[in-house]
């Protein structure tokens, strides 16, 4: 049987789940070379000491916590329901999700408050009790551990506290969203001492290639066309993360320029852009690594 080398850093993430392909895409594009496949039950990077550990994502914050592994992806919601000797160390944005409370369609429940003295169907128990207890609404947790969409059907419960994100799942059992608790994205966690002893520089070490990836998901980059008496106006509409790049064309009196654009911002830019006179705009996204 091969063993883990045990002065290598380990990462749990989920085997196999909505984080999954996520997950592998994310390490890839910060730079780690690694085989995956369904049937692995562990990888060891090439060009990092990293061993990447598959186990279901119920396991990954106790894994954490005792030390088992040094770091763990899991989704935040999960970090919200179970209280863990964990440290977070970064929101990886992705996995994206959100807790809601949902009751059927055509239920006659208009508010939260209506919801007093109710049956909810959960498997999000803790985060769902805190929720009501703060409003001060006495609910029933009926806690069930999947298919919660079902359980206003069977007249198990007047509403579900579930986990979605485009709320397609929802709409397809006739429930509709009342109320949000949280929202919920994909997050490393490290266990408390691997951020301090000997490890720490490794940790440090893919946080920076973590973030890297993070940056240059938030910017992306275009390139447009333009005679050159606009290049002053449009450099006014380009917010200066670099100052554009100016080229000449073979077509006499007009250049290229390129930049970096904030994700946030863009397209408002676009838009400012093309009033500006600027034409042939082309939008490429920062692959890093
Ligand atoms: P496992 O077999 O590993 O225990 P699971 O069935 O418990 O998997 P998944 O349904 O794969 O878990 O969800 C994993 C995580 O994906 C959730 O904890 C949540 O953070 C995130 N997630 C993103 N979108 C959704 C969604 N629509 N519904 C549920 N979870 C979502
Ligand atoms: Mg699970």
């Amino acid at each position: 049987m091969k063993v883990l080398k045990d002065r290598n850093l380990r990462l749990a993430i989920q085997k196999q789940g909505r984080l999954t392909d996520e997950t592998l895409d994310f390490l890839r594009k910060s730079g780690l070379e690694f085989e995956s496949g369904r049937f692995k039950l562990f990888s060891s990077c090439r060009n990092f000491p990293l061993e990447i550990v598959y186990v279901r994502d119920d396991d990954i914050l106790e894994f954490v916590a005792s030390g088992i592994v040094d770091l763990g992806i899991i989704g935040q919601n999960l970090l919200y329901e179970q209280k863990a000797k964990v440290k977070k160390l970064l929101n990886l944005r992705y996995g994206f999700c959100s807790l809601i409370i949902a009751i059927p369609k055509e239920s006659n429940i208009k508010s939260v408050e209506d919801l007093n003295g109710k049956k909810i169907a959960t498997t999000y128990p803790v985060s769902t009790k805190a929720f009501f207890k703060k409003l001060n609404i006495k609910v029933r947790l009926v806690q069930i551990a999947g298919s919660l969409e079902i359980a206003p059907a069977l007249g198990v419960a007047s509403a579900v506290a579930d986990l979605t994100s485009t709320g397609s799942t929802l709409a397809l059992n006739d429930l509709r969203i009342l109320t949000k608790i949280y929202d919920s994205e994909a997050v490393l966690i490290a266990n408390l001492e691997a951020v301090k002893n000997g490890k720490k520089i490794l940790v440090d070490k893919l946080i920076t290639r973590f973030k890297g990836v993070l940056s240059a998901k938030n910017y992306k980059y275009i390139m447009m066309n333009a005679p050159n008496k606009l290049i002053a106006k449009i450099k006014k509409v380009i917010p200066g993360l670099k100052s554009p790049t100016i080229s000449p064309l073979a077509k006499a009196g007009w250049v290229s320029i390129s930049s970096v654009v904030k994700e946030d911002i863009f397209w408002e830019t676009i838009e400012k852009l093309k009033k500006s006179g600027a034409s042939g705009i082309l939008v490429l996204p920062i692959e890093n690594g």
